[in-house]
């Protein structure tokens, strides 16, 4: 099949990035990954050219989409550990704001207009809603979260200022593994649930804890919506192609609709693996909110996107395939 042009893809040697750059060859593009490499690996990047660089480095984007000639940028590149961004915000404002300054300014100068935006439920805050529609975002609670609403802001205006359309995809809780086993979770210090916990079964987890057991849910355990990283990619997709047709773009949910505590989360885990998570109960984690649910319905009549590969089940064992490669047993 002939190429249908380059797409940059800044950040697409990291997790997500790297599932939708695999995406983006498989719908007949040229995936060209922009990245600094100082979260992402070199061997996530399989489908097409790696650009080591920065995304602040307007000349650089510049001359890599000139290069390249590429139709759309999805950007990734940014720091996400909320913790991280309330001990050191000026990480997080510089890179993941300032960053994506340096982005646009670079797209704009090459005279590419379209960009597929990486942003995240943490807009929402502690929405207190269930599910949470796009029209409920903010106020947001930590910086990490306010660097992606201010960008979101941000493109709001280019696109009224400059016709620069955008799709925002605010992602819920990314998980789950290609079924290649060559590309998935791997950060250190590792932080979310499903890696973790599947890393304490492996021996490379030893104070695995349940985050505050006290919240107003069933089993008193924070409830998220997790989402397979491979139904991310498709809803990349769906927003390029969007883009692609002359669409200004949007903002958009990307979750199943569908809720599961952190101890429902580990019952599956024990369900898939024939192994309890060995884990202590401790206090919530600072900045939790107790639910976080998207409305998936904006997404499904916007987008055409809907999660179809989220089983919690098929989510655990696409997980549990590459950390068992990724974190060899150490028990
Ligand atoms: N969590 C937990 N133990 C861990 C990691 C996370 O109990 O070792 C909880 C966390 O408090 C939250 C849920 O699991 O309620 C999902 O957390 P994660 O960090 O995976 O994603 P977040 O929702 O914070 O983006």
């Amino acid at each position: 099949m002939a190429s249908r042009g380059s797409i940059l893809i800044t950040g697409g040697a990291g997790y997500i990035g790297s599932h939708c750059a695999k995406a983006v060859a498989e719908a007949g593009f040229v995936p060209v990954v922009y990245d600094n490499l100082s979260t992402g690996h070199r061997n996530f990047v399989q489908w097409g050219p790696l650009v080591i660089g920065d995304v602040a480095d307007h000349d650089r984007i510049t001359a890599t989409v000139r290069e390249h000639d590429a139709l759309a940028v999805m950007h990734f590149a940014a720091f996400s550990a909320v913790g991280e961004s309330v001990a050191d915000p000026q990480k997080y404002y510089s890179n993941n704001v300032a960053g994506t300054l340096g982005l646009l300014r670079g797209m704009r100068e090459a005279g590419c207009d379209r960009l597929v935006f990486s942003s995240t439920g943490a807009v929402y805050g502690n929405a207190g809603r269930d599910p949470i529609p796009e029209s409920a975002a903010g106020p947001t609670v930590n910086p990490y979260g306010r660097s992606k609403f201010m960008i979101e802001q941000m493109l709001a205006d280019y696109r009224a200022a400059y016709r620069f359309n955008s799709v925002c995809l605010r992602y819920f809780n990314a998980c789950g593994a290609d079924a290649s086993g060559t590309i998935g979770e791997l950060r250190d210090p590792e932080t979310h649930l499903i890696p973790r916990a599947l890393m304490a079964l492996l021996g490379h987890v030893p104070d695995f804890a349940i985050f505050g057991e006290d919240y107003e849910t069933p089993d008193g355990t924070a409830v998220r919506d997790y989402i397979h990283v491979d139904d991310l990619a498709s809803a990349h997709i769906a927003a390029l192609e969007l883009l692609l047709k002359g669409d200004a773009g949007g903002v958009f949910n990307l979750g199943t609709g569908t809720g599961y505590s952190v101890r429902e989360v580990l019952d599956a885990i024990r369900a898939e693996t024939g192994e309890a998570v060995p884990c202590v109960v401790r206090e919530r984690r600072a900045g939790d909110p107790p639910i976080l649910v998207a409305d998936p319905s904006k997404s499904e009549s916007g987008l055409g996107f809907k999660a179809s590969r989220s089983d919690l089940g098929h989510i655990i064992r696409s997980a549990w395939a590459w950390h068992q490669k990724a974190h060899p047993r150490r028990r």
